[in-house]
């Protein structure tokens, strides 16, 4: 399996991924990476929640590190477009973050604020310049800003660009920026015209594409469950304890989690077992065989362990921890669900994790419903504690979280354990529902 090491990324950057408990490449990175770091031009199908940031701002961190160069007045070495100033904001707090050690400068410009701080950030010059295609192009006329020093441009969301109508100003852009460069192109979907508009931008691009996953999700009953931390492994226990709960897999961030997890169920009386890369290759097969044949009730894996898992009947899924790449969510819960069964995923989400079930709900394009019809376990330590509910916490993890977390939606319409899927989707769906409404960056200031 490839590792961040494995692709060649400068030592510093290896260390701002460690900082942020990055521990392996998601495939869109694992894929792009080492041909973005030669310097070829990409297509990248895929949409947010794939790691698609870090798939294109690490390659580019590690060649401005490799090629240290002041950026010339009034310009940037890399310019990135994106649709609306939230994802560019996001976009720039990436490069920040995942650029900490290398001394580079990253500005963000987008409309509806005042032009004059973002005329000053680049009178004297910028390493990586994230825009919103309408304020650059008013910058660009303007005469604050020039082009022709680009060596790496990345167009990203690009059909959301067009949705929103930004593909005339992307064509005034391109002519500006010097012929000779390196080209990143980055679309969740090609319709026609993008398909044109990456055909005459690309050169000989490689095209790596991450199959949208967030389909799988539509056939499984998911439900999530607010809890405390401390709480999590005592309600684990209670709802393996509930009828039906046949053969869990239970997903943990680490693998010492999974291991105090396995104990505390067996504690409970319930067969489990962990599985994991520090576990001997015959006790992993040990602990999967017995699973398979249902001597084991538990098997409680971290994402990396759980890949070489293939086993069918697996009654439900419980995230103990929700994962830090959105995209994982769906390939846990697609583990249950299989061959034309149903499913069940229950995930945990402690106060601290409400930002990553909001990205999570961003990418399966639906609300979870909130767990309800157990008794939440009452906190040892304070006995009359209320169990959790939705109400906008804060994340945690120091992450790049960009998404912000912003208070949850109304939540509470959970079902119960037994229930199944169809009728729990709010009516209207939820096409979109996170997605800022249009707006043009190109206000005057
Ligand atoms: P994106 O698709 O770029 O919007 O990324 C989705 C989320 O995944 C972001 O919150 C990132 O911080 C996180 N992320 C990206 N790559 C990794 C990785 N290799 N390991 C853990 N988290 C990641």
């Amino acid at each position: 399996m490839t590792s961040f090491s494995d692709l060649g990324l400068n030592p510093s950057i290896l260390k701002a991924l460690a900082a942020e408990n990055y521990t392996s490449p998601t495939p869109i990175q694992a894929q792009a990476i080492p041909h973005l770091l030669t310097g070829r031009d990409l297509l990248g199908i895929a949409q947010t929640g794939t790691g698609k940031t870090a798939a294109f701002a690490l390659p580019i961190l590690n060649r401005l590190a490799a090629d240290r160069k002041p950026a010339q007045r009034r310009s940037c070495r890399v310019l990135v477009l994106s649709p609306t100033r939230e994802l560019a904001s996001q976009i720039a707090a990436s490069f920040r973050t995942y650029g900490k050690n290398l001394g580079l400068s990253v500005a963000v410009v987008f409309g509806g604020v005042s032009a004059g701080p973002q005329v000053r950030a680049l009178a004297g010059g910028i390493d990586i310049l994230v825009a919103t295609p309408g304020r650059l192009l008013d910058h660009l006329n303007g005469g604050m800003l020039k082009l022709d020093p680009v060596e790496i441009f990345v167009l990203d969301e690009a059909d959301q660009m067009l949705d929103m109508g930004f593909i005339r100003d992307i064509r005034k852009i391109v002519p500006k920026l010097p012929k000779q460069r390196q080209n990143l192109f980055f679309s969740a979907t090609m319709p026609k015209e993008i398909g044109t508009l990456a055909a005459e931008l690309l050169q000989n691009p490689v095209e790596v594409k991450v199959t949208p996953v967030a389909k799988t999700a539509d056939r499984v009953v998911q439900h999530v469950a607010f809890v405390d931390s401390a709480q999590k492994r005592v309600l684990l226990a209670k709802l393996l304890g509930e009828r039906g709960m046949s053969r869990v897999l239970v997903f943990s961030r680490t693998k010492h989690g999974a291991d105090k997890i396995s104990k505390h169920l067996e504690a409970a009386g319930i067969q489990a077992a962990a599985i994991h890369g520090n576990k001997s290759q015959g006790a992993r097969e040990r602990a999967l065989a017995s699973f398979k044949s249902g001597q084991t009730r538990a098997l409680v894996a971290t994402d990396i362990a759980a890949r070489g898992i293939d086993v069918d009947g697996v009654s439900h899924v419980v995230n103990f921890d929700l994962p830090n790449v959105p995209e994982s969510y769906v390939h846990r819960i697609g583990r249950t669900a299989r061959a034309g069964n149903e499913g069940i995923a229950i995930s945990f989400c402690a106060p601290d994790e409400r930002g990553l079930l909001r990205d999570i709900e961003r990418l399966i394009q639906m609300q979870v419903p909130a767990l309800e019809g157990y008794d939440a376990p009452r906190d040892p330590v304070r006995p009359n504690a209320e169990p959790h509910r939705r109400g906008g916490q804060p994340h945690a993890h120091g992450k790049p979280r960009h998404r912000g977390a912003a208070p949850g939606g109304p939540g509470g319409n959970g079902q119960r354990l037994d229930q199944r899927n169809g009728e729990q989707r709010p009516a209207g769906g939820f096409r979109k529902p996170f997605r800022k409404p249009a707006q043009r960056s190109n206000s005057p200031a």
